[in-house]
């Protein structure tokens, strides 16, 4: 059996996390690092390593958490001043955790271009 990463320790209540939302599908919590005053990880129970590695089939997983995402924008209150959603594939994307995982910042100006 391949390592566990680190997100699936988390769905798997291995090791703790600020969990704000849980469905049959999918799990939000804080991130550990925030780079925002609000920072939270939307990522599918099903393991998927990133967006590279998506199924067409996943398309109903996917939409269910763009739903997600939007809801939680929205109950932490940043759905009028805006946000950044965020999700990092592979080497050259930054990507740290071998886990499909969508970033939601808000909550301050964010820049542009992303580093
Ligand atoms: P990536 O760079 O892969 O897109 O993002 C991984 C994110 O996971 C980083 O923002 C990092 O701070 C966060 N992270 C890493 N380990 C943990 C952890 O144990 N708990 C939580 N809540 N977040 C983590």
């Amino acid at each position: 059996m391949p390592e566990k990463t680190i997100f699936k320790k988390i769905i798997d209540r291995e090791i703790p996390a600020d969990i704000l939302y849980e469905d049959d599908l999918c799990l939000a919590f804080r991130d550990v690092a925030p780079q925002a005053p609000t920072h939270i990880l939307v990522i599918p129970k099903k393991e998927i390593v990133n967006l590279a590695a998506l199924a067409d089939h996943d398309e109903p997983l996917t939409g269910h958490l763009w739903t997600v995402i939007r809801k939680l924008a929205d109950e932490q209150g940043l759905a009028k001043s805006g946000y950044r959603v965020v999700v990092n594939c592979g080497a050259d994307g930054g990507q740290a955790v071998d886990h499909l995982h969508f970033h939601l910042l808000g909550g301050r100006q964010m820049g542009w271009p992303p580093g």
